[in-house]
Formats: C-alpha cells, structure tokens, sequence
C-alpha cells in the first residue's frame, strides 16, 4: 500500500524532517562547512555524483528542512530559501532576465520590490512597465515580444488590491512569458498561485511564515525544475543571498504552526474590518478587506483565497491635512496595538504607509497606489478580538 497524499496541515508539521539521532524536533545544523570522508568523496561531491553537502553558501541541513516543508505546503516542485524576501525577489529576476528583457508588474507593489524591479533592473537594461494590475487589457496591451516575466503582488500592500491570478497567469502565457506572484499578504495557507497558474512564487518569511517578528528570511518556489537546476541556483550559491541555519530553523519550527495563526488571525481581522466599519461616515471614509461585500474585487478574492486576510486598512475621511492629522490621532491614541511598520506578527501592529513605508516615492506612484495621506495599515495578530476592538474604538474617539 502507498502513503495517502497527506493535507497541507499534515504537511506543515511533518515534510521535510531529516532525523540524524532520533530527535522528534528538527536539528539546528549551525555549520558552514562539511567534512568529507576522503578526497573520493569531495571530488564526488563537486561533480555531483555524491548528492551531499559543500558548503552552507550552497545547501545546508537545516535549510533544506525548511525548503522542503514549505515547498510541500505550497504544493511546489522546489523551494529555495534565502536570507530575506527581498534577496528572494532580487534573486527571483536578476537570475532570469538580461538586458534586452521585459518585465510588466503591477504598480500596487512593495516599496523595495518596486526599486528593485525599476530603479535597479533598468540600470542592466531590463525594462518593465508598472501598470494597473486590476485591467486585464493593461496586462495584454503592455507585453510586447521580449517580454520574459509577470510580476504581482495580491492582494497587495497596503491598498489590497486583489489581482486575477488564473486570468493573468493565462496572459502570461500566452504571451511566452512566466508569472511571479509575491504571496506575502495571502501565506500559502489562503491562496496557493502555483495551483492558480503562477510559475514562480515568492515569499518574504519574515511577515507570517515566522509570525513571531523574530528573523529575516525568504523564499522563492516552483514546479519547472530547470529553473532551480539551471537559473535560480546557480545565481543564489555565487551571489550568496543564503539564509542563516538558525533563522531557517526558527522558520520551520513556525511552518507548524503557521496554519493556526494565519487562520485565527483571519477571524480577528474580519471581525475587526466588521467593527470598524461602523466609523464609516464618522472619521472613516472606507475600510477595505477583500472579503468584505463593498471590497472592489471582494468576487475575485473569495474566488481564489480561503479567507480574507490579516490585514485590515482603513482611510480617514476629509481633506488631505484633516485626514493625515486624524490618522495620526487614532495611531497615537492606540494603547495595546503597536505603531510599527511589520506585519503577519502575532502582536497586532499599525502603520501610516504615507510617511513610513512608502514615503520615498513620489507623491503621483503613491496615489496611483491609494497610498493616501488618510490611510492606516493594521496587520491583525492574535490577542483577543474584543480587547483589539476596545482599543481601536478607543483611538478613533480621538478623531
Ligand atoms: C516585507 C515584504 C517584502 C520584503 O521582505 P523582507 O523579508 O523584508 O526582505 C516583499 N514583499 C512584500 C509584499 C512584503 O510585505
């Protein structure tokens, strides 16, 4: 009889476990180098007849507990992990495009994602355009003939703006180009994009994989095999953007929980979007969270996530200067949530993009991207719903 194909939860807790000694939890391997048995066996090791181990720069046995695990999660073919999620979505272009490339991303991107892209691909002479992600034309009307790549980010931060994934991916692909979805807001436990189309996914491990605001890390996943063999690999062991084993092994220990806390931090934002709402045509103009009816894409969000997130963004109402200077209020005025610019932490936590994380880009990209001078961020942890509601309604009778 054959194992049965274990569910995700399953999966969470146990893929990837390498026992050395019988221990029941996985070994930190902290080692950067590895001793062989004689020179046979190094020489095997370097021309890849002997699968083992080189060097941590390459492959180490804690990381690859961790890669294995979340690739099982995910439902990918491959995983490889890095040392943050921006050096996996570094990694993720640079080692497919040239100069001569094309790139099309949605604009509602990540600050760094979108200098990374942008700023930093153009000075290699790869070229992208940054187009609104919720027109399907837009995506069609901007691929030309060396387009390599699709880039999105859904839903997306901090505006959470919910992209068709199947429908771009189809785009994509007919246009002879690959899909990369950085899935940070969704985690792999509400939206799987491989499964949707995606070729290619992208994690910051930082955000909910850890859920504990305790390390750095990333990842990059897929089904094609030649891309880790011949394009990601290769980048990643001689430009070294490798995770540290012990951050790799905080991040796996996480991986087992991860489907509970996102899960409960889910009920605790939709209740909390409930709550809020009822500010609306007091100091709020508009909460937005994908699965809530009055969300612009809430059909496309219950479509492909199994619930609606952690994170929950509220706009204040009233002229430019009115609605910065309430959002301020409100975040001062918050006594148990804390001001800080991280998110998928189980402590709940709020932030003004305008004047933090998007505060270097122009005053015209953070209005195409609603960054609004009246918009608070608030990534839901897992306190008490109740005690969440009493301070946020608590902040918003200083407005
Ligand atoms: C945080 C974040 C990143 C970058 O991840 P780091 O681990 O901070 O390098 C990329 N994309 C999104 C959507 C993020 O939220």
């Amino acid at each position: 009889m054959t194992k049965p194909p274990y569910r995700p939860r399953t999966l969470a807790v146990r893929a990837g476990t390498h026992r050395a000694f019988q221990e029941t939890s996985e070994g930190l391997f902290l080692t950067s180098g590895y001793a062989y048995d004689g020179p046979e066996q190094a020489a095997a090791r370097f021309s890849g007849d002997d699968p083992g181990h080189i060097y941590s720069r390459f492959s180490n046995p804690t990381v690859q507990m961790f890669e294995e695990r979340l690739a099982a999660i995910e439902g990918a073919a491959w995983c490889q992990a890095t040392a943050t999620g921006m050096a996996a979505v570094t990694a993720a272009l640079l080692s497919q495009l040239s100069a001569g490339d094309h790139m099309v991303a949605s604009r509602a991107l990540f600050g760094s994602c979108r200098y990374v892209a942008d700023d930093l691909c153009s000075r290699f002479g790869i070229e992208a355009d940054f187009i609104d992600g919720t027109d399907l034309g837009a995506w069609k009307a901007a691929a030309r003939p060396n387009t390599k790549l699709f880039f999105l980010e859904s839903p997306s931060n901090p505006g959470l703006e919910v992209l068709d994934i199947p429908a771009i991916a189809d785009i994509a692909h007919d246009k002879g180009a690959r899909l990369l979805v950085d899935n940070v807001f969704a985690t792999p436990v509400l939206q799987r994009p491989l499964d949707l189309g995606a070729d290619l996914v992208c994690y910051s491990a930082t955000k909910h994989l850890d859920g504990q605001g305790r390390v750095l890390g990333g990842a990059v996943l897929g089904r094609e095999e030649s891309f880790l063999t011949d394009t990601l690999k290769p980048f990643v062991r001689n430009t070294g953007p490798s995770i540290s084993p012990f951050n790799a092994w905080v991040l796996l220990k996480s991986l087992e929980t991860l489907d509970l806390r996102v899960r409960a931090m889910c009920e605790n934002a939709a209740q909390i979007a409930e709550g809020l709402a009822a500010h609306i045509g007091g100091p709020l103009a508009r909460v937005l969270y994908p699965f809530r009816d009055d969300h612009p894409q809430a059909e496309i969000a219950r479509r492909q996530m199994a619930a609606g997130g952690t994170v929950v963004t509220v706009e204040f109402a009233g002229d430019a200067e009115t609605a910065q200077a309430n959002a301020f209020r409100f975040l001062g005025g918050l006594e148990l949530i804390d001001v800080s610019n991280n998110l998928g932490d189980a402590k709940s936590l709020a932030t003004h993009p305008r004047t933090t994380t998007h505060s270097r880009l122009s005053e015209e990209a953070r209005m195409l991207q609603g960054v609004t001078p009246g918009l608070v961020r608030l990534s839901i942890g897992l306190e008490d719903p109740a005690d969440l509601l009493a301070d946020l309604d608590a902040a918003m009778r200083a407005c």
